[in-house]
């Protein structure tokens, strides 16, 4: 008996793949799987819209489509830049078909958010999906029911029409019928609503669910948005042997010299000759003449050599220290809030930058640890806190050093955002721990940590001098009273005149001055450039 008549063999395609393990992609319950889906279909809706400077508007609408089953219809729609007539049934209908395999900052990554809804829908209520999209200045509407060939990892087209475009609109609008528990998914959905919205304060969203009490809309409260990223070149530091197999097959003919500098980010002539000649290669030699071994010692050297320039951040797009602030104060309401953009880094040739805002008092709730926020490429990240970095660092800090004593009302908000954000899990919820992004958000949140610590101090003194003034004023009423019976002077003459002196005494302009010098808003950019180096020492 062989060995193929005792054991099967067979291949499995990527939709059945991830059928079958749809946890993975985050679909593991009926309640994750709605907060899921919605998460999947606002995400591309915003990668639609930011990325090529539209002011995103996004509606969301909820519904029982069969209340005994518990099906659950979602609707989202956008107004976007639209998907090409022809690119609808393979963007909805094949795992693995994007326009975001690029070098340069999504929320999407994988190629599969869409898909996995379309899997989940006809996997549990076997309905297809519907969609609308109108690409920019299209004078019709393309409308698609899709459902996925499971086995072939191909688009069934169940029906299309083409509609009219009466009022110039365009975007996209998805609607999928699922299973799932919506008022267990609610509150989750709104969370991540609220969430989506501190860092996109540009946006506005309009969610309505089934219930009286479900609808929500978050306005927009600014319309400047940060610029959006440009599309880059990979870093020498960040690529492997396939990948330069794949560019050397391109052109197999290209100099050695050409090849370096048209293929990748920061690379020069100058810099190009000395790695040539570090590797121990001639600047003229075809590519395509580096075979095996010497290809894999070519991208090792690629990786040791260290004159390469830093990768080019121009391919991300922070959200910058003034759109945070205004996405923070508005979504957590504090009495004030601090942030700060660091300078971009890099880890093993991806670019990256930190960002991070901490809000203080106001309508934070005191707890007894600092509440935190996660963000990467603007997607917060809600499970699995305790496997990420930024939950590691910012109880490795020693809050006392920032005159913050717990419970206090205070949250930190960091976000990651990068070419490659370095993600714990395939369910993309927690952040890996590498050394470099480590130290820049250890970095980060101690910058916003001193403005907090300065703004605490000068409270304090505000508040002494406060207590002074009352007991000051206090005993001046009597000086005042008995002066004036003695002296039979006015009594209001020797009040103001007694008042003047305890501000001088005090150094403050008025009574009003003080009080209202509590309610300092927005940022104070005083010591950004000091790091670590550079702590209290209590
Ligand atoms: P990813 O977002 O990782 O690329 P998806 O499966 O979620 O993967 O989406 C596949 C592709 O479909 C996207 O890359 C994008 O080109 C297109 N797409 C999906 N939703 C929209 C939308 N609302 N507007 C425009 N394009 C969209
Ligand atoms: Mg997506």
């Amino acid at each position: 008996m062989g060995t193929s008549d005792i054991v099967k063999f067979e291949a499995l395609s990527p939709a059945e793949f991830f059928r079958r393990n749809r946890e993975i992609a985050g679909f593991s319950n009926p309640t994750r799987a709605i907060y899921q889906a919605i998460r999947e279909l606002v995400e591309n809706s915003l990668d639609a819209t930011e990325t090529f400077k539209i002011l995103p508007s996004i509606k969301i609408y909820i519904d029982y489509a069969n209340q005994s089953r518990s099906w659950v219809s979602i609707y989202v729609e956008d107004n976007g830049i639209g998907i090409p007539n022809d690119e609808i049934p393979n963007v909805f209908g094949r795992v693995f078909y994007s326009s975001k395999y690029r070098i340069k900052q999504h929320r999407g990554i994988f190629g599969l958010g869409a898909k996995m809804v379309v899997l989940y829908a006809q996997s549990t209520t076997n309905t297809p999906i519907l969609v609308r999209s109108a690409p920019l200045r299209s004078d019709v509407i393309y409308e698609y029911q899709l459902m996925i060939d499971i086995t072939k990892n191909e688009p069934v087209i169940v029906s299309q029409r083409i509609l009219e475009n009466r009022y110039g609109w365009h975007g996209t609008a998805i609607k999928v019928v699922l299973e799932g528990d919506w008022s267990k998914a609610k509150r989750r959905v709104e969370e991540y609503l609220r969430r989506t919205a501190m860092v996109a304060p540009y946006a506005e969203f309009m969610l309505r669910g089934p219930d009286e009490d479900d609808a929500i809309k978050i306005p927009r409260v600014t319309t400047k948005m940060p610029d959006p990223p440009r599309e880059g070149l990979p870093h020498p530091k960040s690529v492997d042997v396939e990948l330069i197999k794949q560019l050397i097959q391109k052109n197999p003919n290209t100099p050695l010299l050409e090849f370096l500098t048209e293929n990748f980010d920061g690379v020069g002539e100058a810099i190009a000759k000395k790695f040539i000649d570090f590797v121990g290669l001639q600047s003229d030699m075809p590519v395509g003449k580096l075979m095996n071994d010497e290809l894999v010692n070519f991208v090792t050297k690629m990786r040791e050599f260290n004159e390469w320039r830093r990768p080019r951040a121009d391919w991300l797009s922070p959200i910058g220290e003034d759109i945070l602030a205004e996405g923070v104060k508005f979504v957590l309401r504090p009495e004030i809030v601090f942030t700060v953009t660091r300078k971009p880094s890099s880890y093993m040739g991806n670019p990256f930058i930190v960002e991070a805002a901490l809000a203080w008092g106001g309508a934070i709730e005191p707890s007894d640890n600092p509440i935190i926020y996660r963000f990467a490429n603007k997607v917060p990240l809600i499970y699995d806190e305790g496997n990420d970095v930024v939950r590691k660092i910012v109880d490795e800090i020693d809050w006392t050093q920032y005159k913050v004593k717990f419970p206090a009302p205070m949250a930190v908000v960091v976000h990651i955002c990068s070419t490659k954000i370095p993600y714990a899990s395939a369910g993309k919820e927690a952040i890996a721990e590498v050394p470099e992004i480590e130290n820049e958000v250890r970095n980060a949140v101690r910058e916003v940590a001193r403005k907090l610590r300065l703004y605490i101090t000068r409270k304090e003194k505000e508040q002494e001098l406060l207590m002074k003034y009352a007991i000051f004023s206090m005993y001046a009423e009597e000086v005042i009273n008995a002066l004036s019976y003695v002296s039979k002077a006015d009594p209001n003459e020797l009040r103001s005149s007694i008042n003047a002196l305890i501000r001088e005494k005090l150094r403050i302009r008025s009574l009003e001055d003080l009080l209202t010098n509590h309610a300092v808003e927005g940022n104070e950019n005083s010591d950004s450039n000091e790091d670590q180096k550079h702590e209290p020492s209590s």
